[in-house]
């Protein structure tokens, strides 16, 4: 494995960490740091928003996020599972729109309250 030098994102301090070969980190100010660069060399996971269609509410989309980070390299499929969704008023915040998203073990979650409209 190669070694990179990148800036870790767990708060804003952002700092700059090198992870040579050996998964070895440095430039970390906490220990949350190293474990973000050694996951990020190994198995880069991010956070997924986006948004759902939705049938009778409010607006003609709802925002969904997943409840924690999915590998990067499952993002694009991601997307393409969120485009099929079809939801139907109503929603409330925080339900389960998919569980075990992709399989996962994290969940699709709706981060807004979408009542019917009449
Ligand atoms: S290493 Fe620690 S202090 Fe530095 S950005 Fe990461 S979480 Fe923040």
């Amino acid at each position: 494995m190669e070694s990179r030098d990148l800036i870790c994102i767990v708060c804003p301090r952002g700092c700059h960490l090198h992870v040579d070969e050996n998964l070895n980190v440095t430039g970390n100010f906490c220990p949350r740091g190293a474990a973000y660069g050694k996951q990020e060399v190994t198995n880069p996971t991010r956070v997924l928003t986006s948004t759902v269609r939705i049938d009778k509410a409010i607006f003609p989309l709802c925002p969904v996020r997943t409840n924690g980070a999915i590998p990067k390299g499952k993002l694009q499929e991601a997307m393409e599972e969120i485009n099929k969704i079809h939801l139907v008023a109503p929603v409330s915040i925080g339900q389960v729109i998919v569980k075990d998203f992709l399989q996962t073990g994290i969940d699709l979650i709706a981060t807004r309250e979408m009542p019917i409209v009449e």
